[in-house]
């Protein structure tokens, strides 16, 4: 026996103690302590469910004596017995994790009930269909929950039953008929199961208490964990509550409301009952609900109670609240409260309403909103029509917001010819590359069969904001790939799909879309976050319409301007071509010139677009390969371009093939080999500064330059001093006194080894994490994807470490990366330029690290700043 406490009474516990009893049975103890009428109850804590782990799935002698003591204890409270046939104690088993969580265990009612007790129930109530009735839900939801006899078995049975009956309603079916199924259903049990159903309530509550505990660890609970960052360890609690029925007759009934209208945030009773029912019946359809107002007319006693209650729990709980009732026999009792879920546009309304009632400070309303439901408001949504009469044919990752339809395009060509005539196009393809760029940009949503949530379709995607589902494997491309199959169905250029980006979901069919609204409650929220915010929130822009986009959403600043992403457009790619298939440096320097007023002008729009907010430029990145066609056709068309032979042009591709072109030669290496590329890119940013210096003199710009990829100071030093000479005589030249910071990426787990040194020289720091997770966990964030599955099904990982920072690896690099870099530079920049900036809870770690700000891609921007806000809240509270 130990002494630590694993069960607790309704009247033993407060609100103050979710993370031990779980949501639910936290707040059905503080409705207890507010007086009102809950059925009585325990709870067995989440750490009950971890011990159980523990105990290699197995509940140990201990706990099973204390929650036996406090099955007595239940029976002394209600005056009713486990098997009892006079006066037989019946309970419900409800699962309930510290944070609400879909795809757990379903709850049993009626536990308890065997034949004599459903036969005795039946004479003492007088009231033998409501016996039956609740027997046969029974042995249907524990057969269903505890044994995975599926469903389906049992609602087979019963529409046997309703068709040789000649009835359509369940509740037309009579105490006999319901007696009836109750016996087909235990014989059904014992078909599937191979034993007899259990009649012992204290079996049978043993069994659903583990149910419960294994139901923590099924797939789907844990595919939502991942998805919403729970972490395992949290384990959920198991509540076994006393019966009340609503569905004894014409004066019970059971339903479901919230305080307000969780879809528009209205103020308001909202909600739905039905009389004669129990437990899910409501929500699952079987008959049609009446609405909460009904319930006036229909017992205003009741009603006139539930409403007091429902005020009361509203100005309790400060928040708008989701509720369960049951009415037995005209008596009114509470099941549930939770904070309510809601859509985006009615959190931002009910967090404003709530401060303006006084019931919130506007701190508190940064802090209830979830960062990312911000992403549903900036994107396109279907119609909430089209997609209920909708059904998946298949789910990839959900890699960029949003919902899209359009016929399919197979080529980043087709996509963008399509698209520019106004059709609307989704992209499939086997995975993306730079070239495809444009392509994507005119498509409305992108589909791949490869790659995870930071491949270069979703990078992209997020970036553009379009809407992209990544890694679909079932996607099987026809050769000659101009057609594919999903979900057994064979899908053209003339077929429309629909993609889901929130959820990952795909469709076979066309769904129609809602454009994205953003009203003036999201306005005060954000603008109360920036008050209380302490780190800065920057962008990730390549582009003057990005940056601008991003100014838009409120960036201040951008933190990653890749520079090579404009390479790819119109002629741009020619001259770089003819760049990288130099052979002399003066050939280079020529090739250089061609692009220097290019960029310049790049640059020149994205200061204009930014209007005198820091920018980062970051000198060129990828591996030059990356450049250059590898098609047959593509490359005797270029040589013919090029004026050279097709064999030479060949030649160079060949010198520049990599084993593995990531760790190749690429960031300041390249620089290192070819110093004129440094030296073309710096006199752009220099040249494009001063003259936007000179239109603007209210701005006052320092142009950031970033140096990719160091991992030794002396490489550092070496590309800086390019960078140094270059513009110091620019701006000599210039008259005009223009300010400029070198500094580097933090993204070789070496440069975060040896920060201090690195520091010394660089006049900031930014955290590449997409390249410091792949060097640090030594896999490649595009191949990841096809063993991270294998890896979370063993429970080896629990989230992808590419969107979700690894705090305690990738994590330490940069604490020691931050520490090393200021005690050689105490003031030195800070930031992060991964995808994990617009990752709220990396967001809180780049907060305690110390940074100075986080960058991501434009639409994430809103997302970050409440996330920041938020961050800087908790560290204030800690
Ligand atoms: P969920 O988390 O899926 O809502 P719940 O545990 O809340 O599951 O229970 C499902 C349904 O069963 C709800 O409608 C609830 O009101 C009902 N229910 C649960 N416990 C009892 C009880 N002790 N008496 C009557 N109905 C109950
Ligand atoms: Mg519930
Ligand atoms: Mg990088």
């Amino acid at each position: 026996m130990t002494d630590h406490k694993y069960v607790y009474e309704f009247s033993e516990g407060d609100a103050s103690m979710k993370n031990l009893l779980g949501g639910k049975g936290a707040n059905l103890a503080e409705m207890t302590g507010l007086g009102m009428p809950v059925p009585q109850g325990f709870t067995i804590t989440t750490e009950a469910c971890t011990q159980y782990y523990v105990d290699g799935e197995a509940i140990n002698d201990s706990i099973k004596a204390e929650i036996l003591g406090y099955v007595a204890k239940l029976e002394a409270l209600t005056g009713k017995k486990f098997g009892d046939l006079d006066n037989p104690l019946l309970v419900s088993v409800r699962s309930g994790a510290r944070a609400s969580m879909p795809g757990m265990m379903d709850t049993i009612l009626n536990l308890g009930m065997n034949d004599e007790v459903a036969e005795r129930f039946a004479e003492k109530t007088n009231n033998p269909r409501f016996a039956y009735d609740s027997y046969r839900r029974f042995i249907q939801m524990y057969s269903d929950v505890v044994m995975e006899v599926g469903k389906s078995h049992f609602e087979k049975l019963i529409d046997e039953m309703k068709e040789t009956r000649g009835v359509i309603q369940d509740t037309d079916l009579t105490a006999e008929d319901l007696k009836e199924l109750a016996v087909e259903f235990k014989a059904q049990y014992k078909a599937k199961v191979g034993q007899d159903f259990p009649t012992d309530p204290v079996e049978q509550l043993f069994g659903a208490i583990k149910a419960v505990f294994r139901s923590w660890d099924n797939p789907r609970a844990v595919y939502y964990r991942r998805m919403n960052d729970i972490p395992g360890s949290w384990g959920t609690a198991v509540n076994v509550q006393s019966m009340v029925f609503g569905n004894t007759g014409d004066t019970s009934g059971t339903g479901v409301a919230f305080s307000r209208n969780p879809a528009t945030g209205e103020k308001g009773l909202y909600g739905e009952f039905l009389m004669n029912a129990q437990g899910e019946d409501v929500v699952a359809g079987i008959r049609t609900p009446e609405t909460i107002d009904q319930l006036r007319d229909e017992n205003p006693e009741v009603y006139n109670q539930f409403v007091a209650i429902v005020d009361k729990l509203e100005n309790h709980y400060h928040d708008m609240q989701d509720m369960e009732f049951t009415i037995e026999e005209g008596k009114l009792f509470m099941l549930q409260t939770r904070n309510g879920k809601r859509t985006a546009a009615a959190a931002f309304k009910i967090a404003c309403d709530l401060v303006d009632e006084g019931q919130i400070t506007s701190t508190q309303a940064v802090a209830m909103i979830d960062p990312k439901q911000i992403d549903a408001l900036l994107h396109p949504q279907f119609d909430v029509a089209g997609l209920a009469a909708a059904t998946p044919i298949g789910k990839g990752l959900p890699a960029s917001p949003g919902a899209a339809c359009g016929k399919v395009s197979f080529t980043a060509e087709d996509a963008a010819a399509r698209g520019k005539k106004g059709e609307d196009v989704i992209l499939v393809r086997l995975e993306t590359t730079p070239e495809d760029i444009e392509g994507m940009h005119y498509a409305k949503g992108i589909l791949t069969a490869r790659g995870g949530m930071t491949s270069h379709a979703a990078v992209v995607a997020r970036g553009m904001g379009t809407c992209c589902v990544s890694g679909l494997g079932e996607v099987s491309f026809a050769p000659g790939g101009q057609s594919f199959t999903l979900g057994g169905k064979t899908f053209t250029s003339d077929d429309w799909i629909s993609l889901d980006g929130a959820t990952g979901a795909v469709y076979g069919e066309q769904i129609g879309t809602v454009p994205a609204e953003i009203s003036g409650y999201f306005g005060r929220i954000i603008g109360w976050a920036d008050e209380v915010r302490t780190m800065k929130v920057r962008t990730n822009a390549d582009t003057p319409a990005d940056a601008r986009q991003a100014r838009e959403f409120g960036a201040e600043g951008i933190g990653l301007c890749r520079t090579e992403h404009m390479f790819f457009e119109g002629d741009r790619i020619a001259a770089i071509r003819e760049m990288i298939v130099s052979k002399t440096v003066e050939q280079r320097e020529a090739a250089l010139a061609k692009l220097l007023p290019m960029q310049r002008g790049d640059f020149e729009g994205i200061y204009e677009a930014m209007e005198g907010f820091p920018v980062t430029i970051r000198l060129l990145d990828p591996p030059l390969h990356e450049f250059l066609p590898h098609d047959e056709d593509d490359i005797v068309a270029l040589a013919a371009e090029m004026n050279l032979a097709v064999d030479d042009l060949k030649a160079v591709i060949a010198s520049l093939h990599e084993f593995n072109p990531m760790m190749g030669h690429r960031g300041c290496r390249l620089d290192v080999t070819y110093p004129e590329i440094g030296a073309m890119q710096t006199r752009a940013i220099i040249e494009a500064a001063i003259n936007v210096q000179k239109r603007h003199p209210e701005w006052n710009l320092v142009p950031e330059i970033m140096v990719p990829l160091v991992g030794e100071v002396k490489e550092f030093v070496f590309v800086k001093n390019i960078i140094t000479s270059t513009a110091d005589a620019i701006i000599a030249e210039s008259g005009i006194d223009l300010k400029y910071l070198v500094g580097t990426m933090i993204e070789i787990p070496r440069a975060a080894l040896t920060a201090d040194e690195i520091a010394k020289e660089a006049e900031f720091f930014s955290f590449g994490t997409n390249d410091l997770t792949q060097m640090t966990f030594g896999f490649s964030r595009d191949d990841a994807g096809m063993f991270l599955d294998a890896y979370y099904d063993k429970k080896i990982y629990e989230n992808d470490p590419f969107a979700r920072l690894d705090q305690i690896g990738v994590g330490k690099l940069v604490k020691t990366a931050v520490e090393l870099g200021k005690s050689t530079r105490p003031d030195i920049k800070l930031g992060i330029c991964g995808e994990h900036g617009g990752d709220p809870s990396s967001i809180e770690f780049c907060q305690q690290v110390g940074l100075n700000y986080v960058s991501c891609s434009p639409f994430r921007v809103p997302i970050a700043r409440l996330a920041a806000a938020q961050s800087a809240l908790k560290a204030q509270q800690a």
